[in-house]
């Protein structure tokens, strides 16, 4: 999976340009794309296998984008047929920037865009296959905020039964039926004899029949779908007749083979293509997570260093994801977004990761020890940086606050960092 995205090539949709690919145009337009800021924004906006981390929905971070330092976040997650996915950024700072939103299906043979957003704080589309998906999110150049990044899901349809709602589906699709023998092909709702079931959207009457198994039945097809409805104890509705969403269609009953069962709705969607589908997705929504601390914002752009032996980087905010490599104790690290108990944190070789809050301390709080530059030759303004330079004074006292690989990071007294080669 991972080592699909390095080769990955970004197709627009009908090769119609989306703001952010229009931008970077102007920027070598105006030969400004050959300014390190400029490649270092054009390269925050590259999507590789290191810096695609994966999430579940619903997700919210709190991060910051530093102007003077491009970033985009990146991340992948799961979507299913029949959701409506919403990015939402709300901006906790006061700033006008432009973000970019794109996002992109991740296939076999690379990223195909499906929405993107320039103008609006939200990007909001419709799921119309299971899939991997991408978000990035990125300021334009020169500018930055507060931001708390929501990423989650609403429902496509009404629910069958009014007052009701999806969490009150009490047998899923898949659900093993007559010992096993079949699956079960749509959801059930519990409702009383007589209540009635609604048109999920507009749409028009297929048919309405009576078999075994649904007993008395009724199909509506409208947004590409086909809509079942079985088990009704009254058909209300003729076939061929235009429903308006929310129309009454029938009441709930146990006709067919819920005869010995208490009346419920059971309700299938079908695609021409594909068959039965699971209608959940078309239903759940997400809820925002207001348990982020705003408080947080003060880790973010910070180095944090590990307290214990051997901790685990995620590939994804839970104890269940793969495990990307362990750090050693006092290895250091950039916090780049707060999430509830995790940190999305950026290692100095600019790896992403994220890692359990609680396993990290803030490095410039505590240092490890002070020590007296001797050899200037091993001093280096940037871990990255190939070849190293700095202007600081020799003989100064700094404080050591965490090492990566070889490299010690050391403070100097006038608050200026720098990565110190272990002799
Ligand atoms: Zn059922």
């Amino acid at each position: 999976m991972l080592s699909l995205l390095v080769s990955c090539k970004v197709d627009s949709i009908f090769n119609q340009q989306s703001e952010y690919e229009k931008y970077v145009e102007a920027l070598h337009t105006i030969e400004l794309a050959k300014t390190a800021l400029a490649q270092d924004w054009i390269k925050a906006g590259r999507i590789t296998s290191e810096n695609s981390l994966s999430v579940s929905l619903p997700y919210t971070e709190l991060t910051r984008f530093d102007p003077a330092n491009p970033k985009s976040v990146i991340l992948k997650y799961t979507v299913k047929e029949g959701q409506n996915i919403q990015i939402y950024l709300q901006r906790i700072s006061d700033d006008s920037s432009k973000v970019f939103l794109n996002a992109f299906a991740v296939g076999e043979k690379g990223m195909k865009e499906v929405a993107h957003e320039a103008d609006s704080d939200s990007l909001k589309y419709h799921v119309e296959e299971d899939a991997e998906h991408l978000i990035r999110i990125q300021p334009e150049l020169l500018r930055g905020g507060l931001y708390k990044i929501h990423i989650g899901f609403s429902a496509t349809l009404a629910f069958p039964v009014p007052g009701k709602t999806f969490e009150n589906i009490s047998s899923y699709y898949g659900d093993a039926r007559d010992a096993g023998r079949r699956k079960h092909e749509g959801i059930d709702i519990f409702s009383p004899r007589g209540t009635p079931v609604v048109a999920v959207m507009h749409g028009f009457v297929r048919r309405v029949s009576n078999n075994n198994l649904g007993g008395k039945v009724i199909f509506v097809s409208g947004g590409g779908y086909s809509y079942y409805y079985a088990h009704l104890d009254s058909q209300l509705v003729n076939i061929g007749q235009r429903v308006k969403l929310g129309d009454t269609l029938g009441l709930v009953g146990n006709t067919g083979n819920a005869i010995t069962t208490a009346p419920h709705l059971h309700f299938g969607i079908y695609s021409m293509r594909k068959g039965a589908l699971n209608p959940y997705p078309f239903f759940a929504s997400t809820k925002i997570d207001e348990n982020i601390k705003l408080s947080d914002s003060t880790f973010l752009g910070t180095y944090h260093r590990v307290k214990n032996m051997k901790v685990n980087l995620r590939e994804a905010p839970t104890t269940k994801s793969s495990i990307l490599k362990s750090l050693d104790k006092n290895s250091l690290m950039l916090v780049d977004a707060a999430l509830n108990n995790w940190y999305r944190i950026s290692l100095p070789d600019g790896e992403k990761a994220f890692i359990y809050k609680t396993l990290v301390e803030k490095a410039d709080e505590n240092s490890l020890k002070s020590i007296v530059l001797t050899d200037s030759t091993r001093l280096k303004d940037s871990y990255i940086q190939k070849s190293g330079y700095f202007s600081g004074s020799l003989k100064d006292t700094v404080e050591v606050l965490g090492d990566y690989k070889n490299y010690q990071l050391v403070k100097f007294p006038n608050g200026y960092y720098a990565w110190y080669k272990a002799s």
